[in-house]
């Protein structure tokens, strides 16, 4: 079904029809192909897909945590390396893991070939360091999948129209694999990680967290988005947008873990009789402090005007109070952690030349909840602020939606506050069960 719609939404191309045999579509992750025994026994894995007489599309990261490695070595030869170079960089990090497992898979008489983004057909836009894939080319999958019975995608890259080697950003291979399923019209994408599902917060921070069966697009959207490591977020909106389940599951064993679907309003109600089905921490955002502004019309236009042109956009955004005798007031927003250098760039001589100041503070976390009942739930911000000043911590912005409910909090805090409101809206997994 996604072939059709990917191709003809996003391209003027016809997809070829699929090869005979069925394909399955799987991404593995950094840890899951962390080294040449994990490599190996992903090989074996697929190879038993192969044998059962289907053909394989799989998705690799790259090994281990190499990308961070690979950022941090050019970070040593300049201070803010250009992101064309550092995607040239961080490219280099899943075409090793992609030769890797298609030699381990020939090495057990699998027909294996490797390919990059390009060679696979992404196409992105020209945005380094966060590309968005404008279309993917079917056919030199398809031509693949007639000729060998797995073909190894580099995850998390794509090239643009002029050739410029491009990734999606961070944590974009998920979004390579769903891309892929719904370029060669397969219905489920099995992504391969360290847990075995989609939990009700990260079970590596809270242990008590319980696994959700199936989570509604929506949610999965929202927990993404405000930091729930487990998917990227544009994968979850291509499998919505193509009619793709997400099928996130275990490397280490072969049980089913969570689905990703559409859910129908009662059946995610029954799925979920509690109000939040999840809590999300984000510790990758920065806040940024505005003292001294003039309380004056146009002030923030010029503000946010400033951080867009320096290619930042700012998350959560809070105005201080009115009324200081010298008609000043106080500003205060989020930017990405990794921008935040260019957003004091931005706001330093703008601040100076309006008379104020800009302070950068990288002590913060945001903790969010998401249910999709969250909206129609009286009382639910303020439970969530009672188990956050539980755990002594100070709320700095508050911002909600119909789904969520987020704050930012002193990072040292963060998962302590997690705890308390993971724990305030029953999520924690029932031990009698
Ligand atoms: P991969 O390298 O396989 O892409 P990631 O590290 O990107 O894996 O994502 C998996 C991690 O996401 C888990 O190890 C877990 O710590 C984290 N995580 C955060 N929130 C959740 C959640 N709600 N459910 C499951 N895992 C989560
Ligand atoms: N290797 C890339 C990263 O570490 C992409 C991915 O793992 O999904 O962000
Ligand atoms: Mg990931």
């Amino acid at each position: 079904m996604g072939s059709a719609a990917l191709a003809s939404s996003a391209s003027p191309t016809a997809s070829p029809p699929l090869p005979a045999r069925r394909v399955r579509v799987h991404k593995y992750g950094g840890t899951s192909v962390g080294d040449l025994d994990r490599i190996r026994k992903v090989a074996a894995r697929i190879q038993r897909v192969v044998e059962a007489g289907e053909r394989v599309a799989v998705t690799v990261s790259a090994m281990g945590r190499a990308t961070d490695e690979l950022i941090a070595t050019a970070r040593e030869l300049h201070p803010r390396p250009s992101r064309r170079e550092l995607d040239m960089l961080m490219a280099t990090g899943e075409q090793v893991s992609i030769a890797l497992l298609a030699m381990a898979l020939q090495h057990l008489g699998v027909r294996a070939r490797s390919l990059t983004g390009a060679q696979a057909g992404f196409l992105t836009d020209g945005t380094h360091g966060g590309a968005r894939i404008l279309r993917v080319d079917p056919a030199p999958l398809l031509r693949a999948l007639e000729e060998v019975d797995v073909c190894v995608i580099a995850g998390f890259q794509g090239v643009d129209a002029a050739g410029q080697i491009t990734t999606l950003g961070r944590g974009g291979s998920d979004t390579t694999a769903v891309a892929v399923a719904a370029a060669l019209g397969v219905d489920t994408c099995e992504i391969f990680t360290d847990t075995d599902g989609v939990y009700t917060t990260d079970p590596h921070l809270i242990p008590s967290a319980r696994r959700l069966e199936v989570v509604d697009y929506e949610e999965m959207l929202e927990l993404a988005a405000l930091g729930a490591q487990v998917l990227h977020p544009r994968s979850v909106w291509y499998g919505r947008r193509y009619g793709v389940t997400l099928h996130v599951r275990s490397s280490f064993d072969f049980r089913p873990g969570t689905l990703v679907r559409g859910l129908a309003r009662e059946e995610a109600h029954m799925e979920t009789d509690r109000p939040v089905t999840g809590v999300a921490l984000d510790m990758e955002h920065a806040r940024i402090d505005l003292l001294g502004v003039p309380d004056e019309p146009g002030v923030a236009a010029r503000i946010f005007g400033a951080l867009g042109d320096a290619g930042v956009s700012a998350d959560m955004i809070i105005q201080g109070v009115r009324g200081a005798a010298d008609s000043r007031q106080q500003m205060a927003f989020t930017v990405p952690r990794d921008r935040a250098d260019e957003a004091m760039e931005a706001m330093t001589p703008l601040m100076d030349g309006l008379g104020g100041r800009a302070e950068l503070d990288l002590g913060v976390a945001k903790l969010s909840i998401v249910g999709i009942a969250i909206g129609s739930a009286p009382g639910i911000a303020g439970r969530m602020f009672e188990a956050v000043a539980a755990a002594g911590a100070n709320i700095e912005m508050i911002a909600t939606s119909e789904v969520r409910v987020s704050v930012v909090i002193p990072a040292a805090l963060a998962v302590e506050a997690l705890r308390h409101v993971h724990a305030a809206f029953g999520l924690e997994r029932d031990e009698s069960a």
